[in-house]
Formats: structure tokens, sequence, C-alpha cells
């Protein structure tokens, strides 16, 4: 695997590393244990954690990605603290030295779930001790812990009994089916998505979808009546899920499910 940057590269990385997320990395120590999908034969193949580290490691501190947080144009990688301390007095990428934005560089990066999962499933015991040194953190200044804490990090403590109902949030629902939509403006009266690619669970409903569009276009999430969405030409039931509209809209259609939203038709 070549190190030189570059887009393409940057996805290809990605690539190879969300292969080894589809195995169970679980038992791994010091070896990464890979085995592929879809041969016949089954392949098997080690890789020391070594060779996988330039791929998983912040290029600023040079220690593992924590809130891993990447740059939207250039598709490189850093820990959310190194690479927002480096915006304070830049606004060039650190890796390629792209200008992120001439103002405001921070509103062109984003976190980075898939990857840091990657990490945490790559390197043993890195989510705990990085979860522990957060609490510690917290609990020296007296304050509240702020984030929500991963399954698999939980200790066995008073009153973790009664985090178990929260437990099921902390997936996201990604575990659920997911369904892969185009949304776009049926109608020049609303702006189009910057990204009309989505790729969430089939069970959104139409209402979760209208919200989405009022924060992105009205930048107000609360104007979700507002708004429309169609799928055919015909006007969604705001209780209808994505699993039932794909089902009784989209049955024999190729994905990805396009849907259209506009102002709402006010007939009264
Ligand atoms: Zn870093
Ligand atoms: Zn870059």
């Amino acid at each position: 695997m070549s190190t030189k940057p570059g887009k393409v590269l940057a996805i290809s990385d990605y690539l190879l590393c969300m292969e080894f997320l589809l195995t169970d990395l679980d038992n791994c120590q010091q070896r990464v244990y890979g085995s592929s999908r879809g041969l016949l034969h089954e392949m098997e193949r080690r890789i020391r954690l070594k060779t996988l580290n330039p791929h998983i490691t912040c290029k600023i501190c040079k220690g593992y990605l924590i809130d891993a947080t990447t740059v939207i144009e250039c598709l490189h990688t850093f820990c959310k603290s190194c690479l927002v301390k480096h915006l304070e007095d830049n606004n060039t990428c650190p890796t390629c030295e792209i200008v992120i934005h001439q103002s405001h560089p921070l509103q062109y990066i984003s976190y980075d779930r898939t990857m840091q999962d990657i990490v945490y499933k790559l390197v043993p015991n890195l989510q705990q001790n990085e979860v522990r040194r957060e609490r510690d953190f917290y609990k020296r200044r007296g304050m509240p812990y702020p984030k929500t804490i991963p399954n698999n990090c939980i200790e066995k403590e008073a009153g973790s009994q009664s985090s178990s109902s929260k437990l099921e949030d902390n997936d996201y629902h990604r575990s659920d089916e997911q369904v892969n939509i185009l949304l776009e403006a049926q109608t020049t009266a609303l702006k189009q998505m910057r990204r009309k690619f989505i790729r969430c669970s089939a069970q959104v409903t139409v209402t979760h979808l209208k919200k989405f569009i009022a924060k992105k276009v009205f930048n107000n999430m609360d104007k979700y009546r507002e708004v429309d969405i169609l799928c055919n030409e015909e006007i969604l039931g705001k209780d209808h899920t994505l699993k039932f509209v794909c089902v009784t809209r989209w049955r024999f259609k190729d994905p990805p499910l396009k849907l259209y939203y506009r102002p709402k038709l006010d007939l009264t």
C-alpha cells in the first residue's frame, strides 16, 4: 500500500481497513487476522498491526486517531483535537497543505465515525483507555462526563443496570437494515442538498427526513411541516418508514430510492 497523499489513495486505504472491520477482530493482540468474504475458498491472511499503523495514526501527534476527524476536501484524517488546534493558526490540511477554506476551515472537517470504529476495532484496549482517561479528566475537574459511553466500555458499576436501555441508542441504528436514498428538490423553490445521496436506517420515517431537510434547507428543524416529500409524484404520509416506502413504492426498481421534496402546498 502506497502512502502517497491523494483522494484516491485515501479511499483505497479506507476500503482496505473496511475489509478488516468485516471480520471479528476482538481476539487479536498484535496481529490482525482478516478473511475476504465472497471467495469460494476462504482466503486467510495475517497482517501486522504495524503495517496498518500509517493509516490509523494521526500525522500531527503520531498517536492512534482519537475522535477521527476528516478534511472533507482531501479526506485526510487526524485526531479532532490535533486538527482543531492546527486550524487555529492555519487553514490548510497538515498532510497535503490544500487550503481547506480561506476563513472557516472548521466548517469543512467532519467527524469520521467509520474511521474511528476501525481504529478502535484494530487497536486492543485503545477505546477503553481513552474513555477512562477522559472520564478521569472530567472527574478531576468536578465536571460531568459529556459523552455517552460506548457499549463495550461500560464498566460494571453501581447504577449501570439502568443504562441497558440507553445502550441500544449508542448504535445510532447502524445495525438496522439500511436504505440508500437520493433526495432532490423538485422545484427551485427550495435549495438542493449539498449531499443528495444518503444512507440511513430503513426505520427512518418521512417525518425524520422532513426534519433533516428543514435543518439543511431552512437551517431550522422546526420548519419541517413546511415540506412535502414525494415518491413517484405521490406525497408520502408522515409516519411511513423508508422500509414501507421501499416495499410499496420502489419494489421493482433499482436503488437508490428516489425522493423529491418541495414546499408544502397550502390547501386551506
Ligand atoms: Zn493526533
Ligand atoms: Zn489533506
